[in-house]
């Protein structure tokens, strides 16, 4: 379609970021422009229109953009899921594997009751690995996990079936290879 089309022609493609080989997505551009930024937010909660989600959970950093104008469209709740040791009350924390060696994410305790519904939300999935990170934090926390959302998936990593082998249903914008 031409939302995709223009979605896909907003995002910036960085050679060889951060390191050789890489082709780096950036969403900054897409961001930037008023009309790109608003079908984005558009699309991503088209498919839940009409349903109550008490939270979106958002991963740091770009998933907090996404998600707090999808909160505010949405009327509901957000909840930051982090690097560790940059929250200031009682968390969890699960450990992930990264291309080199394991980092940390945590969200607070008390940010999601049992049974809540929770949307949670990435600018892009390549592994999975953090999202799959966040989707077990979530679900350690009770929550009922409606859907993962990202603008870019890069589905030759497979990220995709990594989540969905947790149950978890997945949405997506755009592909690139
Ligand atoms: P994964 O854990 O699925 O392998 O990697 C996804 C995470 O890395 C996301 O948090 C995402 O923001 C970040 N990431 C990896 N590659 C890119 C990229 O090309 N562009 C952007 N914007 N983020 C990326």
């Amino acid at each position: 379609s031409s939302i995709k089309q223009d979605l896909i022609a907003s995002i910036r493609n960085i050679p060889d970021y951060p390191k050789p080989g890489v082709m780096f997505r950036d969403i900054t551009t897409m961001l930037g422009n008023a009309r790109s930024f608003r079908r984005a937010i558009d699309e991503l909660v088209h498919p839940f229109a009409g349903q109550k989600i008490d939270k979106i959970a958002g991963v740091e950093a770009r998933g907090f953009i996404l998600g707090g104008a999808m909160a505010h469209q949405m009327s509901s709740g957000f909840v930051p899921i982090r690097k560790k040791g940059k929250l200031p009350h009682d968390t969890v924390r699960i450990a992930y594997s990264l291309e080199y060696g394991v980092d940390e994410m945590e969200m607070h305790r008390d940010a999601i009751k049992p049974g809540e519904k929770v949307i949670l939300v990435d600018d892009l999935i390549a592994t999975g690995g953090t999202a799959e990170a966040a989707t077990k934090l979530l679900q350690q926390m009770g929550a009922e996990i409606i859907a993962a959302c990202f603008v870019i998936d890069l589905p030759e990593l497979g990220g995709r079936k990594k989540l969905e082998a947790l149950g978890v249903e997945v949405l997506t914008l755009v592909e690139f290879d």
